[in-house]
This record gives C-alpha cells, sequence and structure tokens, in this order.
C-alpha cells in the first residue's frame, strides 16, 4: 500500500528550545532532525520529510520571511504532500496562522503548531502537539479547511484563534466560536463543516507600514497625526468596546481616512464591532461615517495582517468583502 506522504518546517519557539547551559534559559536549539529522532511514533503516520527553516524565537520572524514559509509549504504540496505542518513559537501563532490563512488557496490542509514547555522542561507538550498536528494534516476531513491551529489537542481556526494564556499549557482559545475540532484517542473530529475562505492575491510588494494603535483612555493624538508624514499606508485601531475612539481621535482620523484604509476592530478579545447601535463622537456610526471600516470578529492583530497583504496585493480597493 502506498504511504501517504506529509512534510513539516520547523522554525524555532518554545517547542525548539531547552537549557544548554546550567542556570541559563532555554534558547531555540533543536530542528527538524531532532524532533525526528525524539518522536519516533511519527514515522508510524506516514512518509515525513522533515526541514528545519529557521531557529528563531518567534517574536523575531517577519513577513518577508513567512513568504518564503509558504512557497516552501506550497511546494510541499506540488510534491506530493497530503498535508504540511509548521512548528514555530507560540507568541505569534495567532499572527502567523492569519498570515497563512489568506494566501493559502490549496485544499490540502497547512497546520501550525507549537510548544507551551521546552523540550527539556517536565511535561514538555511538544512532541504530543506535533502527533496531533500531524495527525490533523492527514487526515481527509481536514481538506478545504485552510489553516489550522493544533495546540493541547484542540483545533482551531486561523482566522479564530489567539493565544490567551502567557504559560498555561491550554494557552489557546477561539473566543466567540470554540474549537473547530479536537483529537481524540489519536483520532481527529470536527465539530462543525469546512466553510467558505477568502484569499488574497500573492504580495507585489513588501514595504508597505501599516501600523496598530490601541485606544487608550486619555491618550494624545500626536502617534495618529505623525501617520501620514512617516510613510504609513494603513492603521488599525484596538478600539474601545464594539469599536469606538474619543472624541478627539474621531476628530484627527477623519482626514486620515480620505488617505489610507483603517479598520477599528474591538480591543476587548472577544464579541464583535457595532455597525449602527452608538450614535456618539468616536462611536461606530460617526466612524463609518468618516469612511473608517469596522473589523467585525477579526481581532486588532489579524486585521492589521489583513491590511498589510491587501496593500501589498494593490487590492486595499477590495477591504469591504473582508470586514
Ligand atoms: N514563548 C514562545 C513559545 O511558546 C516563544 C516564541 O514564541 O518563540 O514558543
Amino acid at each position: 500500500m502506498l504511504r501517504a506522504k506529509m512534510s513539516i518546517a520547523t522554525l524555532g519557539g518554545t517547542l525548539s528550545m531547552q537549557r544548554t547551559t546550567p542556570g541559563a534559559g532555554i534558547t531555540p536549539v533543536l530542528g527538524g532532525e531532532a524532533l525526528l529522532a525524539s518522536t519516533p511514533a511519527l514515522k508510524e503516520l506516514a512518509d515525513v520529510h522533515v526541514e528545519s527553516l529557521s531557529l528563531l524565537p518567534s517574536a523575531s520572524m517577519d513577513f518577508d520571511f513567512l513568504l518564503t514559509v509558504l512557497s516552501w509549504a506550497k511546494r510541499q504540496v506540488a510534491q506530493g504532500a497530503q498535508g504540511v505542518v509548521i512548528t514555530q513559537g507560540t507568541d505569534t501563532l495567532e499572527e502567523t496562522a492569519t498570515f497563512f490563512e489568506y494566501l493559502w488557496d490549496l485544499d490540502q490542509p497547512l497546520v501550525l503548531t507549537g510548544a507551551m514547555r521546552g523540550a527539556d522542561q517536565p511535561g514538555a507538550d511538544g512532541r504530543a502537539n506535533v502527533l496531533d498536528a500531524c495527525r490533523v494534516a492527514l487526515s481527509e476531513d481536514s481538506a478545504k479547511r485552510g489553516v489550522l491551529v493544533v495546540m493541547n489537542a484542540e483545533i482551531h481556526q486561523a482566522l479564530t484563534v489567539r493565544k490567551t494564556h502567557s504559560l498555561a499549557l491550554q494557552a489557546f482559545a477561539s473566543p466567540n466560536v470554540g474549537p473547530a475540532g479536537m483529537i481524540i484517542e489519536h483520532r481527529v473530529h470536527f465539530s462543525r463543516p469546512a466553510a467558505a475562505r477568502k484569499t488574497v492575491p500573492w504580495p507585489v510588494r513588501t514595504t508597505q507600514k501599516v501600523a496598530l494603535l490601541e485606544a487608550v483612555l486619555s491618550a494624545d493624538t500626536t502617534l495618529v497625526e505623525q501617520l501620514v508624514p512617516l510613510g504609513y499606508e494603513g492603521l488599525v485601531i484596538a478600539g474601545f468596546g464594539a469599536g469606538h475612539v474619543s472624541e478627539q481621535w474621531s476628530t484627527v482620523l477623519e482626514p486620515i481616512a480620505a488617505q489610507m484604509p483603517i479598520i477599528v476592530s474591538t480591543r476587548c478579545g472577544a464579541g464583535s464591532t457595532a455597525s449602527d447601535t452608538y450614535g456618539f463622537k468616536g462611536g461606530e456610526i460617526d466612524l463609518i461615517n468618516k469612511g473608517l471600516h469596522m473589523g467585525g470578529c477579526l481581532c486588532p492583530r489579524k486585521a492589521r495582517i489583513l491590511l498589510w497583504l491587501l496593500i501589498g496585493s494593490d487590492s486595499a480597493h477590495e477591504l469591504s468583502r473582508f470586514v
């Protein structure tokens, strides 16, 4: 019988970290070969090809590098991989997943995972997460679901998942909708069908700057006013409540919205922006009338990635198709 083929790329993160000097902190040192050697069960699942693409803490990856990773993943599918798994640090996993989701136009699953405990810590979760991620990548039920995140036996969709705890094993959640599925006794179970997805064309440039600013109490407007002179081409605001800013911000944002796309998402961590509830200056009705877009359920970090990709592919005029 023909064995299934799959590929794994390792990028770094806690999953690849251990202590190299007694008393020092953990750092990324373990690449793909080490992962394969320490997880013999991987070879029982499929014909596994592993590559180490970096050994970085995930905060230090950038969009240009992620495009390289994505090209690598697409090549794996072109060469016959049934699914692809990427391991990386959990700190930016929700952003990477979003970036990949908007560009992944294949039916095969692309699955991201990481670890909350270093490889040499008691109860390290990395190997279990990788095995679960591979099971998901190999499952027929994962087709046409785009990019998935597998952590702690849960399967999350890229556009909803967030890191909601800094150190706990159960660090990932999808606030408005819950996980899309689970891994139970090594088997993959989805609790809802695959939904329609929207992808963005591959960026033609990567130099565009998109700011993310949080609305906070008694904030001045200096940074907002400097965005155009500093060369920013887009802005995301993590707004108060259902997508609100102060009166002062509302005033300065009006002329800026005529020059660049602005998305207002909620800073609450769950829920959606409103569209026709609040009538005060700085409320969503005022901001929409001034040309700002409401982010809906898309969290501010994910909205920034969407906007960066749309601007980079000359598709910013398509923004209202997405939020
Ligand atoms: N704490 C992070 C992790 O869980 C470090 C990183 O994101 O690289 O992997």
